[in-house]
């Protein structure tokens, strides 16, 4: 096979949420698989609702996750090829003016379906004489543009799911162009998947039926179709859509709460497959195990607990440089090779590390019941002389329990929940040199 070419082509008008950087990272995988591009098409034809905010968020979120393109362009910088790519195929007479206004059209799908029929536009624009058009013309009605469908079976391949057919007389005649002269998506991005030499289009199950229209496109147009490969939905960890919460998943906002990109991009690549979701360190170790063949059918479930367990393990075994500057700005506390040591187990998002530093250095509250006031001012009074070490948790609580009688957990978890106002947390041992002798002693009322 020759190096793929491939393309993610998101329309700037929203911040990019887990299903369509789904989309980009197979792309990207599968293109860095292959040693081949991978191109970010921005798909702004929609000149209203696209903004350049929304451009740069894009191109901040691929980024930020690692996902490079060696080649970007605008939609909206193209607009003399489509022009002539619509000529072309008005001469071949498959690009035919209609006039009906969207009431008429929904008059038209409701008497359909009335009578048990497919909704399917009844191509009454084709019947218009020269006369009736110009009529329509003189009185100012601007046409609307359709492709004329062939009406036969369109067959493909697809990778993910397998052999396809759409039968096109089923399908109503798209609409290219609107009354206004603006571009639809659908013919823009078959003029630019044949000039920048797209070898597969890999996108989302929600453009299957496009696929059967478009392929028709790129025949008409003079270019060979591309490879077509259509990944099954996301769903949400209840089994139901993501769309609800589409806005507390976007990448601006899993950024915002400190997701680590790998995180984000293990679990896309991983879900839906028959792999095993794992933590995977780089972006190139997941492209070399990348497999259309691996991608299964059913829609693919995205469990933030998920996310959040992975998070913690590619976490955790970040070496301190790569987290230095971003635990500083957390707090400068938490920025100490020592100290992240110990608490980072504790922490599944790294902005977790505040709750670490709070309970180091802050001002907690203690948790002593008040059975327990005795035994712990008699422990404050046992608490070892001299620096406080590594070895100081375990001598002091053998002093403690030699004095008092008490051991297990009575005796470490109510030392634990004096020191540090919790039941859970780092091994006291390590995290006691970091609390430091004043500070323990204060919590501890001695
Ligand atoms: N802009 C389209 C979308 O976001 C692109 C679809 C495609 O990949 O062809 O749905």
């Amino acid at each position: 096979m020759t190096s793929p070419i491939v393309r993610f082509a998101p329309s700037p008008t929203g911040r990019l949420h887990v299903g369509n950087v789904r989309t980009a990272l197979i792309n990207w995988l599968f293109a860095h698989h292959q040693g081949g591009k991978f191109i970010l098409r921005i798909d702004d034809t929609d000149l209203e609702r696209s903004t350049k905010e929304y451009e740069d968020g894009i191109r901040t979120d691929l980024s930020w996750l690692g996902l490079t393109w060696d080649d970007s362009f605008h939609q909206s910088h193209r607009f003399k090829e489509y022009e002539a790519a619509a000529d072309k195929l008005r001469e071949m007479g498959l690009l035919y003016p209609c006039y009906e206004t969207a009431d008429e059209l929904e008059r038209k799908r409701k008497i359909a379906l009335s009578r048990g029929r497919p909704p399917v536009y009844d191509r009454a624009a084709l019947k218009l004489t020269d006369d009736e058009r110009a009529k329509l013309e003189a009185d100012g009605v601007k046409p609307h543009w359709r492709f004329r469908l062939s009406g036969e079976r369109v067959e493909w391949n697809d990778l993910v799911r397998g052999p396809q057919s759409i039968d096109t007389s089923s399908l109503s005649d798209p609409i290219l162009i609107r009354e206004d002269g603006s571009f639809l998506y659908t013919m823009p991005s078959v003029v630019d998947d044949i000039d920048a030499g797209i070898t597969h289009v890999v996108r989302g199950e929600d453009h299957v039926t496009n696929s059967g229209a478009q392929i028709e496109i790129f025949r008409a147009l003079g270019g060979v179709a591309p490879e077509m490969a259509h990944t099954p939905l996301l769903i949400g960890a209840d089994g139901q859509g993501l769309s609800k919460r589409l806005g507390s998943l976007s990448m601006g906002e899993l950024r915002a709460q400190g997701y680590e990109p790998m995180a984000i991009c293990s679990l896309l690549a991983k879900i839906g497959t028959s792999d095993n979701v794992e933590a995977r360190g780089s972006l190139s170790g997941l492209a070399a195990e990348f497999d259309f063949a691996k991608i299964g059918r059913a829609p693919a479930r995205f469990d933030e607990a998920e996310l959040k367990h992975l998070n913690a393990t590619i976490l955790h075994g970040l070496p301190f440089d790569a987290v230095k500057a971003r635990l500083a700005a957390v707090d400068p506390r938490a920025a100490d090779e020592g100290f992240w040591t110990v608490v980072r187990e504790n922490c599944s998002l790294l902005p977790d590390v505040k709750d670490w530093v709070d309970t180091v250095f802050g001002d907690i509250a203690p948790m002593v019941a008040d059975e327990d006031k005795g035994f712990v001012a008699e422990a404050a009074a046992l608490f070892p002389a001299g620096d406080v070490t590594g070895e100081t948790w375990s001598a002091w609580a053998n002093a403690v329990k030699d004095k008092t009688g008490r051991k297990g957990r009575a005796l470490f978890m109510t030392l634990r929940k004096a020191l540090t106002g919790q039941e859970h947390g780092p091994d006291m041992g390590a995290l006691l040199p970091l609390i430091g002798r004043e500070r323990a002693l204060a919590r501890l009322g001695g």
